[in-house]
């Protein structure tokens, strides 16, 4: 039993069961035994793989598109270049080699990383050293803002909801025999957010919601729209909101229970784009998208920058190259997926990738 599960048990034998968004943030977060404090999390020995992982041409775009937005405001001689969930730092160095060849664009930017891990704050600093952190979007300073996340809202902890006898009830997490698993409680405040479309849903149906990936986008909104400025969310997830079960456990690439070993799987669940965007256009910025990553990829350019890369390349690395490209926007792969979510200040002309 991991050391966490003890915790948990022991919390629950006390205090009653949690909700699934409490279980996830202590899966995930705890100081000690959280998921996120250990370091081999992402790439091939890890547990599971993200875009800038797979190749440097995904940072290289996204750097370009945020250079593009920048000049799009005006080139402000300095702009906050904020990454929500950074990882292992990669997508902001592939960011940084790319917008460097954009004149100024280098000199303006300060990069502010938003993690509550240390151990990755760690790893992120050794890839970009200038980098100042912060544990939420609150202190990042006032002023025009560019912000990327990837893989970070599905992260963030979920509240479900699971209609039996024609009533909603909370799937909170409680000890089932002497293991952990779900079991039914009256639902908390967080069900009122809830769109009131999906409560006529069927017996048996599923729910989920996100009150952490409602506020921060909120919040990030209220900002764009407040200093100027844009933000790129991209994840796995559906473009609009729709009754199921998405909550997961990946460990080692694969598909786990995730009352088994909390602290050694990831747990995520998909991101409801639509929610995003609503929480966005409801502070006055606006919102384009959703896109499927592999769609707004090309558009961006993805398909030629690896043209260019493949020209100069051996055969060896040619092959690899189609390969990445192939993984980043094929159906089949990260391409429908992953979707993109594109946010900023309703001055901003439109952006490219939409
Ligand atoms: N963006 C990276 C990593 C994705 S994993 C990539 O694409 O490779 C999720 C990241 O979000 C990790 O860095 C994790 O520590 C961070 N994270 C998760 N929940 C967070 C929260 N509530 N606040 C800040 N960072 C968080």
């Amino acid at each position: 039993m991991t050391k966490l599960k003890n915790i948990l048990i022991r919390r629950i034998e006390t205090e009653g069961p949690i909700s699934l968004a409490d279980y996830m943030a202590q899966c995930l977060m705890h100081p000690k035994h959280g998921y996120y404090q250990r370091e081999r999390v992402f790439g091939a020995d890890g547990d599971f793989i993200t875009a800038p992982e797979v190749s440097q041409m995904f940072g290289e775009a996204i750097g370009l598109w945020l250079a593009d937005r920048w000049i799009a405001m005006g080139s402000p001689s300095s702009v906050s270049l904020v990454e929500l969930g950074p990882g292992r730092g990669t997508l902001m160095a592939d960011i940084l080699r790319a917008a460097s060849n954009v004149p100024g664009f280098r000199e303006a930017a300060r990069v502010h990383f938003i993690e509550t891990s240390q151990q990755l704050r760690a790893l992120q600093k050794q890839k970009v050293p200038t980098a100042k952190w912060h544990d939420d979007f609150s202190s990042i300073p006032e002023g025009p803002a560019l912000i990327v996340a990837n893989e970070f809202f599905d992260a963030l902890p979920i509240h479900q909801y699971e209609k039996r006898d024609s009533k909603w009830f909370e799937r909170s997490v409680g000890v089932v025999g002497d293991d952990l698993g779900f079991v039914l409680t009256q639902p908390t405040a967080q069900f009122a957010l809830v769109p009131a479309s999906l409560l006529g849903a069927p017996e048996g149906s599923a729910l989920e919601v996100c009150p952490a990936a409602i506020s921060i986008s909120a919040n990030i909104a209220e900002h764009l729209s407040q200093h100027g400025g844009a933000a790129l969310y991209i994840d796995y997830g559906y473009a609009h909101s729709a009754p199921g079960d998405t909550f997961q456990a990946l460990k080692q690439h694969e598909f786990t229970n995730p009352f088994s070993e909390p602290g050694k799987a990831d747990l995520t669940a998909h991101v409801a784009f639509d929610r995003l965007a609503e929480s966005s256009l409801g502070k006055g910025t606006k919102a384009f998208g959703t896109n499927e990553q592999g769609a707004f990829l090309m558009a961006i350019g993805l398909g030629l920058r690896a043209q260019k890369l493949a020209t100069r390349a051996d055969d060896k690395a040619q092959m690899q190259i189609l390969s990445e490209l192939k993984r980043l926007t094929a159906p089949d792969e990260m391409g429908t997926l992953f979707k993109v979510l594109a946010v900023q200040h309703p001055g901003l002309s439109n952006p490219p990738g939409f």
